[in-house]
């Protein structure tokens, strides 16, 4: 097979081949170890191969080897270079979207500084008792509120009366809000931009004050509600989307930023609202003064998709139903209601109107449709806030009415006659067009109504005074003449103190 010389302290074999037969798991190494073993020579010699020729042959093997070893990888390659391939194209695909991100930022970004740059421009006349009005522009681009995803379970209860709305944060009320326009329809139909549905809804929350009764979760409250008569009373089948549009997007608005201290107090103390919109709803003039300052920023306008036309009409009626819940104009909307409620007609716009006027209404006053667990704490949140009213126009010596006064009311007496002469009243004129809310809503008030003059009861036979009686029917009388209460109750108090 071979002969050797002896050449610079190294080996040369001459090897003469015929044919060799390597096996298919032969690397470089078991071929160098071969001729090592063949030629009895230790396995770390440095072993040079040489054709007839004497070209160097090592380099060809050792290719063909590898190549060999290779070939047997390829699959094994191939899934490596697919994964790579997908992994890159989805690096790809991620920057990309990065790249319209970015794109979009920067048209947001401008638009912001032209419309800062308008800003600057135009005089201070509009609106200016809105002292922070910074807060009005959200505090970043993208709203990064955490994404809560709402189970199936929250998703039912959302849709039902009962909801407990003491349960959730902000963050999660956000959401729900969120879900409640997707739900309906409203983002698909009037292509509304889903991250500016976003922003819209945190600006809103930071436009409602940290009041203990009119704050953001009261604003869920009513929304909320409104989401379940939608639901319960199938409006979405009587009324067009752009009604839908208009009362879920009123009772989001419907008190943004709410100072606290009522259309009385407003008017009595002369305050800049007052003064501004003429003693004439002064409150929920601001809200909806609020609400379309809110829509004026593009970022925040989620009718930006919308013609003139179609926002003309979303606005006026949006403004309609915020003016209703002055509640100084009570009597004048459920009367009216009650004259078109038994030939009431679904094609006549007047009707519609009026209806969706004591819609909102219903859903502003709507605590005690709740279960009791839920509606009893807001009467405490109502009268903390009633009593920081009264206590500053104590100070201030404007007139107090006695529903707001520590010294006066009870949970009970505030209650009862609310329930008596203005809830159940209203929502059994409802009932006459939907029959299902007797159930649901309308029990709940009857319910609660017997319950707090069980009370009263108690509270009577404990302190024996039962002097009051007065008290509440006047009560009921304020909500009914509204503005007026002063004039006729202040001299009956009086009289009937000596
Ligand atoms: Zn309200």
């Amino acid at each position: 097979l071979c002969s050797s010389k002896s050449y610079y302290r190294s080996l040369s074999l001459f090897l003469f081949l015929r044919s060799v037969v390597f096996s298919r798991f032969c690397s470089p190494c078991d071929i160098k170890e071969l001729f090592c073993t063949a030629t009895g020579l230790s396995r770390n010699t440095t072993i040079s191969l040489l054709d007839s020729t004497g070209e160097l042959f090592q380099n060809v093997l050792t290719q063909v080897a590898e190549q060999f070893s290779r070939a047997f990888k390829i699959n094994e390659l191939k899934t490596e270079v697919t994964n790579r391939l997908a992994m890159l194209e989805k690096r790809v695909e991620l920057e990309g979207m990065k790249v319209v991100e970015i794109e979009k930022c920067r048209s947001d970004i401008k638009k912001l500084r032209e419309e800062m740059a308008s800003r600057n421009n135009r005089s201070v006349t509009s609106l200016s008792f809105l002292d922070d009005n910074k807060k009005l522009t959200p505090r970043r681009d993208v709203p990064s509120y955490p994404k809560y995803m709402l189970s199936q379970q929250t998703i039912d209860a959302l849709r039902k009366p009962t909801f407990d709305v003491w349960l959730w944060e902000s963050n999660e009320m956000l959401s729900c809000l969120e879900h409640m326009y997707h739900d309906l329809g409203l983002v698909k139909d009037f292509n509304i931009n889903p991250i500016t549905l976003k922003r819209w809804l945190l600006c809103i929350h930071d436009n409602y004050r940290n009041n203990p009764f009119h704050n953001f979760r009261h604003c869920f409250c009513v929304t909320q509600m409104m989401y379940s008569m939608i639901c319960l009373c199938n409006l979405q089948e009587k009324f067009t989307q752009v009604d839908i549009l208009i009362l879920m997007t009123a009772a989001v608005c419907h008190d943004l930023d709410h100072p606290g201290y009522n259309n009385t107090y407003q008017i009595n103390a002369r305050t800049e609202l007052a003064v501004r919109y003429n003693d004439i709803s002064p409150l929920e003039n601001h809200h909806c003064a609020v609400a379309f300052q809110i829509f004026s920023q593009s970022d925040c306008n989620i009718f930006a998709n919308f013609d003139p036309e179609a926002f003309k009409q979303i606005r006026q009626g949006t403004i309609t139903l915020i003016l209703a819940t002055d509640m100084a104009r009570h009597g004048e909307i459920l009367d009216s209601f009650k004259q078109k409620v038994d030939n009431f007609d679904f094609t006549n716009e007047e009707h519609v109107t009026c209806l969706k006027m004591v819609l909102i209404k219903c859903c502003d006053i709507s605590n005690e449709v709740r279960p009791m667990e839920v509606a009893e704490p807001w009467v405490d949140c109502l009268l903390e806030e009633y009593f920081m009213q009264s206590d500053r126009e104590k100070v201030e010596g404007l007139p107090v009415a006695p529903f707001m006064d520590r010294e006066k009311v009870t949970k009970p007496t505030a209650q009862i006659g609310f329930i008596k002469f203005v809830l159940i009243p209203m929502f059994e004129t409802v009932m006459k067009l939907f029959p299902q809310i007797e159930e649901v809503m309308v029990q709940p008030l009857r319910e609660s109504r017997d319950r707090y003059e069980e009370l009263k009861q108690i509270d009577d036979a404990m302190n024996e005074v039962s002097s009051d009686h007065f008290f509440y029917y006047y009560y009921y009388y304020y909500f009914l003449t509204g503005i007026s209460y002063f004039l006729l109750i202040i001299p009956i108090g009086a009289e009937k103190e000596e």
